[in-house]
C-alpha cells in the first residue's frame, strides 16, 4: 500500500474517532497489544530485531523421523515438526551436508548421525521453507562428523592434491546450492566447513600442525566463498558466506585475526558455543563484539545446547552424562535451567548490537528434536551418532578407529534436547517466541472441533497484533479488507452467522451488516484480495473457521474448498497491510483471536 493510500486511511480513522464520539461509539481505549504469557519462564528481550535469528540445526530428523519418531506440540497432541518448531518461534533452520555419509560396498550401510547428505538437505531444507523458515547450509566437506579433532577429506577425494581440492570444493558448494535452490529451499546462509579450528578437508593443523591457515585451508575456504559469489551472481541472490570456530572465548580472536591476515572475503563468524563448555555468556559477548569490531564481520553463535536432564535415555552414553562432563555449571540441569542457557545466549548475542549495531545475528539450537531410539534402528536408519560403517571410512586415514566407531551407537544427546524422549515438545522449546513476548501454538487443536462461533467479534492477527479492518470505515461495495490498529470502532467489528453446511458468512460492522467479506473475482489464486461486498450467498463469501488452539482459529475460504485461507499478506505489521487468499501452511500470519465485542 502506498503513502498516499496509507494517509487516507489515517485520515479516515481520525475522522471515524471524531464521529465516534459524537454518535457515542466511544473506543473504550486503544488497549494495548498484551505480550504473551511466557511458557518457558524466561522473559522478553528488548530491541530484538525483526529478523534476528531464532534458529535450530535439525539435520538429523528425517532419519528419526525414518525409524518411527513422531513428535508433538507441548499439550501431547501430534504434528509436523515444522509445524510444532514454526508454533515455538523457531525462523531459520541449519541443516548440514556430508558429501557421501555411506559405505563404498554393498549394502552401502551409512555412518548414522542422520545419513545427513544433499538428498537430505534438499528435503527438510523445502519442509523448512515451506513452514516459512530461512535455511542455512552447513557444509564439512567430508563424509561425517567435523570438528576440531578430525577433518577428514571425502573418500572420493581422499588421494587428492590441494590443487584437486579447490576445485572440488567450489564444484561442490555450487552444484549442491543449485540443486537446492532449484527445488525450492529458502538459502539465506552457507558455512564454508564445520568447526575450522586451523584445518579443514585433510588439510593444516591436525594433518601438518600449521594451524594459522596458511597451508591450504584459507585456499579452501576462498574456494568455497567464490562459489557462493558465483551462485549469488547468477541467482540475484545475497547468500551469506559463514565460517564457523570453536573454543570461541579461549582462541576466537586468534583465528579471526589469522584469517583476516589470510584475507578471505566472507561474511559471517560463527561460534559454537556451549554454556556447560565454552565459558560465561558474558564472556562470549565480548569475544564477538571484539570480532564484529576489529574485522567489520557479522557474528552469530552456530550451535548451542544446554543438558535438562543426566538421563540417559536409550543406553548409549551421552556427550554430557553427569557433571564431570561439564566445564560450567552456570544453570541448573533441568528444564527450566536449559530454557534460561538458551535464554542468555541470544541476550548475548542481541547485547553484542549494543556495540556494533546489526552485527549480532541470533543463534541456533544443536539437534534439539534428537530423541533416542531403539538399538535396531541405530544402524538402519542412522539414528544414533555414528554406525558400524563409520570406523571403515576413519581406516581409509587410521591406523585405528578413534573417533568414529565400529559398532551401531544411540544417541548422544538426548538430554540435550528440547523435546522429551517421547517427541513431545517440553517448556523450554518456547524460548524462541517467549524472547520476543510472541504467542505461541502449543496444540494442534486437530482434537477440538470450533464450538458454535456465531456472534460479533473484532478478529485480530495472531502475528501482527492488529486487527481485521474494513479501509476507511467504508459501506460501499468493493472496499478493501486490511488490517489496523485496534480501535474499537464498527470497521473492526464482524458478525459470524453460520450457513447450513458448515461455514460461516462474515457480515461487516461498516457496512451496518448488510455486507460481507468476499474473495474478490471468485478467485481461487494465492494472493486473490480481500474485500466487502453485499451479500450475496455465493460460495466465495463462505468461510470455514477452524480452530488451531485455545483461542486462535484459521479462517479458511469455501471458494478453495478449504485449501487457503484469510492471510496478512507478506507478512505485514503495519496498519494497512493487506488481507489477502494464501494457500493454508499455518503461520503465524494465518491464524486470528476471535475476540467478542460485548
Ligand atoms: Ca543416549
Amino acid at each position: 500500500m502506498n503513502k498516499v493510500v496509507k494517509k487516507l486511511c489515517k485520515m479516515g480513522i481520525a475522522l471515524m474517532l471524531m464521529l465516534a464520539l459524537v454518535i457515542g461509539c466511544i473506543p473504550t481505549s486503544v488497549r494495548e497489544v498484551e505480550a504473551a504469557t511466557s511458557i518457558s519462564g524466561v522473559s522478553k528481550i528488548s530491541n530484538l530485531p525483526d529478523d534476528f535469528i531464532r534458529g535450530v540445526d535439525i539435520s538429523a530428523v528425517t532419519a528419526l523421523e525414518n525409524s518411527g519418531v513422531t513428535y508433538e506440540y507441548l499439550d501431547g497432541t501430534s504434528g509436523d515438526i515444522f509445524d510444532i518448531l514454526a508454533g515455538a518461534g523457531v525462523n531459520y533452520v541449519r541443516i548440514r551436508i556430508w558429501n557421501n555419509p555411506y559405505d563404498s560396498s554393498s549394502p552401502y550401510k551409512g555412518y548414522g548421525g542422520g545419513n545427513c547428505d544433499l538428498y537430505n538437505a534438499k528435503v527438510l531444507g523445502k519442509r523448512a521453507t515451506d513452514a516459512g523458515m530461512k535455511v542455512f547450509i552447513d557444509f564439512h566437506y567430508s563424509d561425517f562428523w567435523c570438528d576440531p579433532a578430525k577433518q577428514y577429506a571425502p573418500k572420493e577425494w581422499a588421494n587428492y592434491s590441494l590443487a584437486y581440492k579447490k576445485d572440488a570444493i567450489y564444484n561442490f558448494t555450487y552444484n549442491s546450492l543449485t540443486e537446492l535452490l532449484n527445488y525450492g529451499v529458502n538459502v539465506q546462509m552457507v558455512q564454508i566447513g564445520n568447526e575450522t579450528n586451523g584445518a579443514m578437508c585433510g588439510v593444516g593443523g591436525l594433518f601438518d600442525d600449521v594451524w594459522d591457515f596458511s597451508t591450504g585451508v584459507a585456499e579452501l575456504m576462498q574456494q568455497g566463498c567464490y562459489a557462493i559469489d558465483d551462485i549469488n551472481s547468477t541467482y540475484g541472490l545475497d547468500i551469506l558466506k559463514v565460517l564457523h570456530f570453536t573454543s570461541l572465548v579461549a582462541n576466537g580472536e586468534w583465528y579471526a585475526e589469522q584469517i583476516d591476515k589470510m584475507g578471505v572475503d566472507y561474511d559471517v563468524y560463527a561460534a559454537s558455543f556451549y554454556p556447560m563448555w565454552d565459558g560465561t555468556v558474558s564472556d562470549m559477548t565480548t569475544v564477538l563484539t571484539n570480532i564484529a569490531k576489529t574485522y567489520n564481520k557479522k557474528v552469530m553463535v552456530a550451535e548451542t545446547a544446554y543438558p535438562y536432564t543426566f538421563n540417559d535415555a536409550d543406553g548409549s552414553g551421552n556427550s554430557v552424562g553427569d557433571s564431570s562432563a561439564m566445564r560450567y555449571s552456570n544453570y541448573d540441569v533441568s528444564v527450566s535451567g536449559q530454557a534460561e542457557s538458551l535464554y542468555d545466549v541470544f541476550k548475548g548475542i542481541a547485547a553484542v548490537n549494543n556495540s556494533v549495531s546489526g552485527y549480532g545475528l541470533g543463534a541456533f539450537y544443536w539437534e534439539p528434536a534428537w530423541v533416542g531410539t531403539d538399538s535396531s534402528a541405530w544402524g538402519t536408519y542412522g539414528t544414533g551418532w555414528a554406525s558400524s560403517a563409520s570406523g571403515n571410512y576413519e581406516l581409509l586415514y587410521n591406523s585405528t578407529v578413534e573417533h568414529f566407531s565400529t559398532t551401531d551407537q544411540g544417541s548422544s544427546w538426548d538430554n540435550m534436547t528440547l523435546f522429551d524422549n517421547n517427541g513431545t515438545a517440553m517448556n523450554s522449546l518456547y524460548v524462541f517466541n517467549d524472547i520476543c513476548g510472541n504467542s505461541s501454538v502449543t496444540s494442534s487443536g486437530s482434537s477440538s472441533d470450533s464450538d458454535d462461533l456465531e456472534g460479533t467479534y473484532y478478529i485480530k492477527s495472531y502475528y501482527s497484533g492488529m486487527y481485521l479492518d474494513v479501509a476507511n470505515g467504508s459501506s460501499a461495495n468493493n472496499a478493501n479488507i486490511q488490517q489496523w490498529s485496534y480501535n474499537g470502532c464498527d470497521a473492526q467489528k464482524f458478525k459470524l452467522v453460520a450457513n447450513s453446511d458448515g461455514t460461516y458468512s462474515i457480515y461487516t460492522g461498516a457496512s451496518g451488516y448488510s455486507k460481507v467479506v468476499d474473495v474478490a473475482g471468485k478467485s481461487t489464486a494465492d494472493g486473490a484480495n480481500i474485500l466487502q461486498y453485499t451479500y450475496s450467498g455465493a460460495t466465495n463469501q463462505k468461510f470455514y473457521i477452524e480452530q488451531v488452539s485455545s483461542g486462535v482459529y484459521a479462517i479458511k475460504t469455501a471458494i478453495t474448498s478449504g485449501n487457503s485461507c484469510l492471510d496478512v499478506y507478506n507478512w505485514s505489521t503495519e496498519a494497512g497491510g493487506n488481507i489477502a487468499q494464501w494457500t493454508y501452511w499455518g503461520g503465524a500470519c494465518q491464524l486470528w483471536y476471535l475476540e467478542k465485542t460485548n
